[in-house]
This record gives C-alpha cells, sequence and structure tokens, in this order.
C-alpha cells in the first residue's frame, strides 16, 4: 500500500515537472496542483510555486529549439517535448542597429515574438495550459480573448485534439477573427468589451455547463501564465546567458510583464546569470492606461477604465495584474507609460523602415514608449536595452496605411517619365 502511495505520488508530481504547489500571491497558503485560480481566504490569485533541481546553461542549450529547453523551470511533464503542442519560442532576437542609431541609443534588440506559430506571444502561454488540461483531463479548451489568444488557443487544440470554443469581443480585426476560426472551433463574439467578454466566462466557469472546461486564461491561469517566463530566459540566453538593463514590456493584463520579471529572478537565483540590476518598463496605449495613470499618480490601486485605441490586444480596462506590475517597475527602478495612437502608427512604420520588423500595434506602443522614455530622459541611451515585439503587423493591416508608391502601365518610358528611378 505504501508503496502504491508513493508511486502515485511520484507521477503526479512529474506531472508538472519542478514545480511544487499553487501559492497565494497575497497571503502564501498554499495548495495542491489543481485547476484553481484564486484563494480560498483571500481570494488573491495563486501561482505556480517550485522546488527546482539542478538546472545548467549546458543542459538547455542541448535542448529543443524551442521553450521546452527550459522546461526543467515549467510546470510542464519532463517528456514534454515528444507530446503534440505548437512548441512555440525562441523567437529571434534583432539585433536593432539601425533604429539604435536613429535614438541616438548605444545598444538596442528587439525581442520578435511575432514569429512564434499563430504570430504572436499567447503561443508561449497556451503551450503551458494544454499541457495542464491534458494532464486534468479538460477536454474542451476556451478563453476570453483580444484577439491573438483566440488564435493560439484554437491552433493549440486543432494540434492537441481538444475542443475548442473562445470568447471574442465584437469587432476585433479581420485579421484576428479569421485566424481564430480558421482552426476549426467555435468563436463567439460578444457584444461588449473584453472586460465584458471576460466577466460572462466567469459565469459560465461557475455554471455546471462550464464544468470541464479549461480556460487557458481563467481556470489554468496559475499554469498559462508561467508561459511568459519563457520570453525573460530566451532573452538571457540570447545575450550570451546576459540579463539586459532595461526592458521594455507591454501590459494587456499584466502578466506577461510580472513573470518577465520572476524569470530574470529564478535565473539569478539559480546561478544562471550574472546578479545585476535590470529595468522594467510597461508600455500602454493612452486610450487604456489604467496601469500607467495609477503609476503615474503614485496610487497601488488601478482604476477601471473603457478602453478606446487602435492597439486592441492591449485593451483591457481592468488589468489583474495591475497592481503587481507597478509593484514590479518600482521594485526595478522602471515605470509605466503610455503613448497615443498616432505615436502607434508612426512607431510602427519607424521599426519597420529601420529594423524590417512589421510590428501589430501591441509593437507600436512598445517602441513608442520607447522613443518618448528617452526624450524624457527615463530610460538611459547607453544602458543595454531590449524593447518586445508581441505580435505581427499581419494581423492590424487596417493600423497603418502604407500602399503602392505609384501605379503605372508596364512601360518603361513611363516609369521614366513618373521620376520612379
Ligand atoms: C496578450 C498580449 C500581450 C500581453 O498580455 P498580458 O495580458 O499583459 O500578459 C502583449 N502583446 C500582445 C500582442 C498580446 O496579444
Amino acid at each position: 500500500m505504501a508503496i502504491a502511495a508513493t508511486e502515485t505520488e511520484t507521477t503526479s508530481t512529474r506531472a508538472f515537472g519542478p514545480a511544487a504547489a499553487l501559492s497565494c500571491r497575497e497571503c502564501g497558503e498554499r495548495y495542491d496542483l489543481a485547476p484553481r485560480f484564486a484563494c480560498e481566504f483571500c481570494f488573491g490569485p495563486l501561482e505556480v510555486a517550485y522546488e527546482f533541481g539542478a538546472v545548467t546553461r549546458e543542459e538547455i542549450e542541448r535542448g529543443p529549439n524551442n521553450i521546452w529547453r527550459y522546461a526543467g523551470l515549467l510546470p510542464v511533464p519532463d517528456n514534454v517535448a515528444e507530446l503534440p503542442n505548437m512548441d512555440p519560442g525562441l523567437t529571434p532576437l534583432v539585433g536593432a542597429d539601425r533604429l539604435a542609431a536613429e535614438l541616438g541609443m548605444r545598444s538596442l534588440h528587439v525581442k520578435d515574438d511575432s514569429a512564434n506559430p499563430t504570430h504572436s506571444f499567447k503561443d508561449r502561454v497556451v503551450a503551458m495550459a494544454v499541457e495542464a488540461a491534458r494532464t486534468f483531463g479538460f477536454r474542451t479548451l476556451s478563453c476570453s480573448s483580444t484577439g491573438n489568444l483566440a488564435g493560439a488557443v484554437g491552433a493549440a487544440s486543432a494540434r492537441a485534439g481538444f475542443r475548442s470554443c473562445v470568447f471574442i469581443p465584437a469587432g476585433l480585426e479581420e485579421g484576428k477573427i479569421v485566424m481564430a476560426a480558421v482552426y476549426g472551433g467555435q468563436v463567439v463574439a460578444i457584444d461588449g468589451n473584453y472586460d465584458d467578454v471576460n466577466r460572462f466566462c466567469s459565469e459560465l466557469i461557475g455554471d455546471p455547463a462550464g464544468e470541464d472546461w479549461g480556460f487557458v486564461n481563467v481556470n489554468l491561469r496559475p499554469y498559462y501564465a508561467e508561459g511568459s517566463k519563457t520570453l525573460a530566459y530566451e532573452i538571457a540566453e540570447q545575450l550570451g546567458w546576459r540579463l539586459p538593463e532595461q526592458i521594455i514590456v507591454p501590459i494587456a493584463s499584466g502578466s506577461q510583464l510580472t513573470k518577465i520579471d520572476k524569470g530574470f529572478r529564478e535565473l539569478i537565483r539559480l546561478g544562471l546569470v550574472e546578479d545585476r540590476p535590470y529595468k522594467v518598463f510597461g508600455a500602454q496605449a493612452t486610450g487604456c492606461s489604467p496601469v500607467a495613470a495609477a503609476y503615474e499618480q503614485g496610487h497601488d490601486v488601478v482604476q477601471p477604465v473603457k478602453p478606446d485605441t487602435i492597439a486592441k490586444s492591449l485593451a483591457i480596462g481592468n488589468p489583474a495584474d495591475g497592481p503587481y506590475v507597478i509593484d514590479v517597475c518600482r521594485r526595478t527602478g522602471g515605470a509605466v507609460a503610455h503613448v497615443d495612437d498616432a505615436a502607434v502608427v508612426d512607431s510602427i512604420g519607424l521599426l519597420a523602415r529601420t529594423e524590417g520588423v512589421f510590428a501589430e500595434t501591441a509593437g507600436g506602443v512598445t517602441t513608442g514608449v520607447l522613443r518618448k522614455l528617452l526624450d524624457e530622459g527615463t530610460l538611459d541611451p547607453e544602458a543595454e536595452t531590449v524593447v518586445l515585439n508581441t505580435g505581427d503587423g499581419l494581423k492590424t493591416l487596417n493600423a497603418v496605411e502604407s500602399g503602392v508608391t505609384a501605379t503605372i502601365k508596364p512601360s518603361l518610358d513611363v516609369f521614366k517619365e513618373a521620376g520612379l528611378l
């Protein structure tokens, strides 16, 4: 009997690799690794707590060319690389010398997450949720989405054999709707904004009808959120096992920003990088900037807003991780800032012209905030800096107005006369 019990325990622990428990971010109460997301005592959000074994740079470097090279740092089974998943990650860290020169900076890189399988950073977080859903035996995957998440869930469900049903606000960009629907799952548009969609999903989870559904960003959120740590690991490894001195991260719910900080701290704790200070800067669009507003006013509480911006992937008016974002930015000596839609469009153009990277509006937000904080003297132009592009410009084509230079008859004379040589 005792042996059988031990075996069961070993197997179930292994299903989540080095993850040991869920712990409450407010009161520290610990829970078993189950599909739960809020503390029973204080309603604080739960996150994954680990007991890491020895992890070396060499082991990681020998691993697969995707996020599973960091499996020893994630809540996933040991054999995760063999399971059907989208295998995202190891996206390019572009040495942005021409953009740096234009902005008067010494060292700038763009982490280009448009290179993920469904062209946004969301493949990283969904890959984690898929493994948790498999372990918990869910058959339907779902989410509330500002667009990119719906596509990532649709694709991963197709690959891993889940049914999917995703919820989006009505009026999203066509590219995002097509990318959510093409994989064959259900796509339901809710008449309202993202925060209405989220409320609807919470109701569905509380109802017996949604009991066996895995909502990647609700009841699987603690596992899902850990996927963002892989951005931190990759950036450090791609810089030659070094932390950047400054990093600019977009904020929707704020989860990604807080987990990049968690990833950096883990690398330091495990001795995989030298312990040197880094500053985290958060970026929002002015039309949805509740975290920037709270930061500027010196508040800890984030007042919800009604979003109105072309940066729809970041349009969360009531960001769940807002207060934690402010903590990270203050603790590391960074800041939270916002730029208006005109600056977003202009910055998409700048990044494309100087580096050949076509960013979605979220990348325009981070690049815009980079320029603004340099102008203000908040960012140090001499420090090694990384700016994130988290999505692909092809998904937000309506935001830009680029078009043909001229339309002419197929005649060399006409071409010459038009002064285009
Ligand atoms: C979801 C998303 C983010 C960040 O999301 P968080 O909720 O803050 O983790 C950033 N960029 C893009 C393009 C996204 O789709």
